[in-house]
């Protein structure tokens, strides 16, 4: 593999573009290879070389190092079959009877598997809102109580879109004995790099933005500590959450376009956002790009963009969210997110979303579609459903 020349550090857009290309030998392909091979040959005792691919195998090489590029991490990156399978990999990171700091909106799977953990090590879990510093650096090290071994961040958080002051918590993670593992996969590299701001790891959901296109689950751990690393990769091996070289190949063929999309997607978010805020169907607009958004200077200062997801509230309630759902055309409705296309959910209608997130709140991904074709449906999505609404109360 090639690797970008290293006198001046490239741009995120032209690492996404250059990293992980086999070398330019005569004749050499200019896109990696997906190697479909079990096993590989050896004998006599197995040295630094290919062995078994749930070990190791080449076609996970270039995305792992320009993923590590990305994110500034000094160690190639892990793949995983999963965002969920690096996470899993992550908790058991956490020491036994130790706590563990969660935000109560993350990931609604990151959340049962911090509670299955607690229940199968007796970790104790302690639920915090993540862009409160003083409650979160409150929680790492209560008088009485077990110390937190682990600071789970996320930011911003799914799909509350809370904004966590990254270098802050990873100082306090530090100083009180914990790592700090930030799940990046709202905001992407391009737009936030945790490493750089103290985190000791950095978790993907490369199914979402960095693959982009809806069409592969795959997941990624990032961190500069050889030791973290070491027992992230020995987790893997004997979990087995490997991702298939196929898969692999996609992401990284999806990984391509990465600035392009998000640039066009924040774009479009913004301009979204802005106009749903003035829209009479609509009682609330979530977005850190928004003024209104209670963590908006933050997200200013500490990212570089906003992201392309919003929350919208319809002003007719759960009923009015679930008619807009059912009167789009372009906007596809669908969980999951950073996909090429907009899509949108009423998040509630999983049993298990957490209650804190509101009955009626839509979480919206918006993509790369054209943005009035984008406002068009939604507008006339909203008007369909308040109209329906007022039909059926007369
Ligand atoms: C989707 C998602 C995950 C889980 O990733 P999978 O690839 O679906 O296993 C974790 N964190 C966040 C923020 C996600 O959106």
């Amino acid at each position: 593999m090639s690797t970008p020349p290293r006198s001046r550090r490239l741009a995120p857009a032209t690492v996404a573009v250059a990293g992980g290309r086999p070398p330019r030998d005569q004749g050499a392909p200019v896109n990696p290879p997906v190697v479909l091979s079990s096993t590989y040959t050896s004998t006599g005792e197995p040295g630094e070389d290919l062995l078994y691919a749930r070990y190791d195998t080449e076609t996970w090489w270039p995305l792992e190092q320009t993923l590590a590029t990305l994110e500034q991490a000094e160690l190639p990156g892990l793949v995983f079959s999963s965002g969920m399978g690096a996470i899993d990999a992550l908790l058991r990171l956490a020491e036994p009877r130790s706590a563990i700091v969660v935000p109560r909106h993350a990931y609604l799977a990151t959340l049962t598997a911090v509670r299955e953990q607690a229940d199968r090590e007796g970790t104790v879990v302690r639920e915090v809102d993540i862009a409160d510093t003083e409650q979160v650096v409150a929680a790492l090290r209560p008088a009485g109580e077990p110390a937190a071994s682990l600071l789970w961040v996320e930011s911003p958080t799914n799909p509350m879109l809370e904004v966590a002051d990254v270098p802050a918590l990873a100082a306090a993670a530090r100083e009180a004995g914990a790592l700090c593992v930030v799940d990046n996969t709202f905001a992407t590299p391009l737009v936030q790099r945790p490493l750089t701001q103290g985190a000791d790891v950095v978790v993907h959901s490369v199914t979402k933005h960095l693959a982009g296109h809806s069409d592969v689950v795959l997941g990624a751990a990032l961190t500069s500590d050889p030791e973290l690393r070491r027992r992230l990769h020995a987790r893997r091996t004997t979990g087995g959450a490997i991702p298939g070289p196929f898969e692999t190949w996609l992401a990284l063929r999806g990984l391509r376009t990465l600035a392009l999309r998000v640039e066009r997607a924040q774009a479009n978010a913004l301009e979204l956002a802005r106009r749903l805020a003035e829209h009479p169907a609509v009682a609330h607009v979530g977005h850190p790009g928004l003024p209104t958004h209670p963590q908006h200077e933050r997200a200013a200062a500490l990212m570089d963009g906003f992201g392309s997801i919003l929350t919208l509230r319809p002003a007719g309630g759960a009923a009015a969210a679930d008619a807009v759902t059912r009167n789009v055309d372009v906007w596809l409705p669908a969980t999951s997110l950073g996909g090429v296309e907009s899509s949108l959910e009423r998040r509630r209608r999983l049993a298990a979303e957490v209650p804190t997130v509101p009955e009626d709140l839509l979480r919206l991904s918006v993509g790369i579609e054209d943005v009035e074709d984008l406002w068009a449906d939604l507008d006339g999505a909203l008007e369909t459903a308040a109209r329906s609404l007022q039909a059926v109360s007369r």
